[in-house]
């Protein structure tokens, strides 16, 4: 039977994964890491959010590291990361509608301006603020067109509005306009009324929004921050909020997390945050998952979502 290690902060968390996997795979022994008497080397598949350093290079036998998150770039900070071992990222149906839900509802609040109606509510304004753009009249420019940025393209064209992406690599795309690597980004920044990123967090992406990239936007352009918090300038983001160039910001991700009670985001009038809950699958739905990429690659087959080292991704 294969064994795999759960790496969860805390005793009911690693009980609900053992009960999840008991239903759902019970072809897999799931054991407990922290704190257990575990033998990390008779290990043969391990599941984490944020082990400690050096935690993951202790089990010399892995055969593959399946992370909770469909981001990976805090686990690639462990200087001792053993980089020879497969590592998965998170996926699956829930996850994108899950991603797909919020940029949807975040967009509908950047276009009918929610955010001053829960201003006014909290004051107890009654007060008109008319809005007359539509979904079908607004321009979304997606960030990453990979498994989630894909999927809210999608899931965005269906329900009436005019869907543009970027990312490095040119292909065929339905009906998202695809626009590929740095000399397209101008053009691409240039016709997007919502600005989505869902870049995964590498060394090309890394503070790349920064005041300059903003002001190639549209004046007016609403900011949605999916992907990674260190990939936006915060200082440059409130700015531009300031200077109206852009119109809000709905931010999930955040450079530092949780976000500090002296940050100046959760009373700005224009920023709308919520707590890196944009997607994050049930976790029957990420034990089948799991389950799954782990017999793909028991049968020598390549999982989905497999982390390539040389892209950074
Ligand atoms: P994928 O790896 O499937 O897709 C990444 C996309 O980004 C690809 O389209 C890729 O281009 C593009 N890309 C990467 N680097 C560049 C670059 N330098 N320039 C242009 N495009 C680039 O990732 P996912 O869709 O699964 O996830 C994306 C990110 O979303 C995660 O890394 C994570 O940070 C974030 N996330 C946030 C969550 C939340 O709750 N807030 C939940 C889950 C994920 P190409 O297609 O050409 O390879």
């Amino acid at each position: 039977m294969v064994r795999l290690v759960i790496s969860a902060d805390g005793k009911d968390a690693y009980e609900g994964w053992r009960a999840s996997f008991a239903e759902i795979a019970p072809d897999i022994e799931v054991c407990p890491w922290a704190g257990s008497k575990t033998d990390l080397a008779g290990v043969d598949y391990a599941l984490v959010w944020q082990p400690g350093p050096g935690e993951l290079a202790k089990m010399g036998n892995l055969r593959g590291i399946l992370c909770t998150g469909a981001g990976i770039n805090h686990l690639l900070r462990d200087p001792d990361f053993p980089h020879h071992v497969p590592l998965v990222r998170m996926g699956g149906e829930e996850t994108c509608t899950l991603m797909a839900d919020y940029v949807q509802w975040a967009a509908i609040g950047l276009i009918r301006d929610a955010r001053t109606w829960a201003r006014n509510q909290a004051t107890g304004t009654w007060r008109n603020n008319p809005v007359f753009r539509t979904s079908a009249a607004t321009r979304i420019g997606i960030m990453g067109y990979g498994n989630l940025g894909s999927a809210v393209a999608r899931h965005l064209a269906r329900t009436g509005f005019q869907v543009s992406a970027w990312c490095r690599t040119l292909r065929e795309a339905g009906e998202t306009a695809l626009f590929a690597g740095q000399d397209r980004l101008p053009a691409f920044l240039g016709q997007t009324d919502i600005l989505v990123n869902l870049l995964p967090s590498t060394q090309e992406t890394r503070n790349l929004i920064d005041f300059a990239f903003l002001s190639l936007l549209p004046r007016g352009t609403g900011l949605i921050n999916v992907g990674r918090g260190d990939q936006v300038v915060e200082v440059d983001l409130l700015r531009a909020l300031d200077e109206n160039q852009l119109s809000g910001a709905v931010l999930d991700v955040f450079v530092q997390e949780p976000l500090p009670d002296t940050s100046p985001f959760w009373s700005h009038p224009k920023i709308t945050v919520t707590p890196h809950v944009a997607s994050e699958a049930s976790r029957p739905a990420q034990t089948e998952y799991v389950a799954k990429a782990i017999r793909q690659m028991e049968a020598g087959e390549t999982p989905p979502l497999l982390y390539k080292p040389g892209r950074g991704y």
